[in-house]
């Protein structure tokens, strides 16, 4: 494997947060105090309207090469709410969906009715994909609702119940799929390509790949786009509330990630390629069981 550790950005010194105007806060309202993700970070690269053309471009082709069979699988993320903005703007056939674990920060959650009356105009809904009951309280009854913190595989056991079984339903009978994966989020992502191939043998787009997180939040402040408050308290990677803490400058972007675990572990198996192995077989023993009694 490549050394991609050159490619990966930590959480960037702050730009001097000297003008707001014409800034939005996390909900579309008035400006935001200073301290706001927007006035620390908004910078976009010198080349950002390329990158933004080449997202646009790649948005297009994903709906022209997988007419009605391509999902945008959103986190509710920034990167992920530029996505939308731009699928609604361009009035793009591409489906949204999200996976909502149970374990969402209330801020994550209500941002599911804010797209969709922020894109009202445009009829934009989204999918909410949730994990199979039956599944979450047999796993909680056998490990407790912190099994998380005891081990990697009962972490990824959650994850698989809680994200990988409902992405499955989510991308079923769909051909392409969306994500707003960037290249210097982590060491793990620094190989990835803007376009790619699922282990499933789906297409995969990553149109943000190539974006910086000052690019991230000049599209933000530009265009205006609803984000979680959360990013407004250093968290730049969001998932689960049990799984997410607030970073410290210098850190890597998903250093507030399960934090608790190595590095080379970080990811919940949504994006890691495995083209050799079925996503069922990434689950330990307890969580394949359950998936088998349903
Ligand atoms: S991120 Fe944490 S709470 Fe969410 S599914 Fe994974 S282990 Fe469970």
């Amino acid at each position: 494997m490549s050394d991609t550790s050159s490619l990966i950005s930590t959480l960037p010194l702050p730009n001097d947060a000297d003008d707001a105007e014409g800034a939005v806060s996390s909900i579309g309202g008035p400006a935001p105090a200073a301290g706001s993700a927007i006035n620390l970070y908004a910078r976009p690269s010198a080349d950002f309207d390329a990158k933004l053309a080449d997202t646009v471009a790649l948005l297009k082709a994903a709906a022209a090469e997988h007419p009605d069979q391509v999902v945008q699988a959103t986190s509710l993320g920034v990167e992920d709410m530029i996505l939308t903005d731009l699928i609604a703007k361009h009035r793009l056939p591409i489906a949204i969906g999200t996976l909502e674990t149970g374990m969402l920060h209330a801020e994550t959650s209500a941002l599911i009715p804010t797209i969709e009356s922020h894109y009202a105009a445009e009829g934009l809904k989204v999918e909410v994909y949730h994990p199979q009951a039956e599944a979450v309280i047999e796993f909680v009854r056998h490990n407790g609702d912190k099994a998380m913190y005891k081990s990697i595989d009962l972490r990824k056991g959650c994850c698989g119940i809680r994200k990988i079984e409902p992405l499955g339903r989510m991308l079923a009978n769909r051909t392409g799929w969306i994500t707003g994966l960037r290249r210097e989020q982590s060491n793990n992502r620094g190989g990835m390509l803007a376009r790619e191939q699922d282990d499933k043998g789906r297409a995969k787009f990553n149109p943000l790949i190539e974006w910086t997180w000052g690019d991230v939040w000049h599209y933000v402040q530009a265009h205006k786009v609803p984000y979680n408050p959360l990013h407004d308290q250093f968290m730049p990677s969001i998932g689960c509330a049990p799984c997410t803490r607030a970073i410290a400058v210098g850190e890597d972007f998903r250093a507030g990630r399960w934090w608790w675990e190595d590095e080379s572990a970080k990811e919940c198996g949504l994006h890691v390629h495995q083209p050799d192995e079925p996503v069922a077989e990434e689950l330990p023993p307890l969580v394949s069981s359950i998936e088998s009694k349903n």
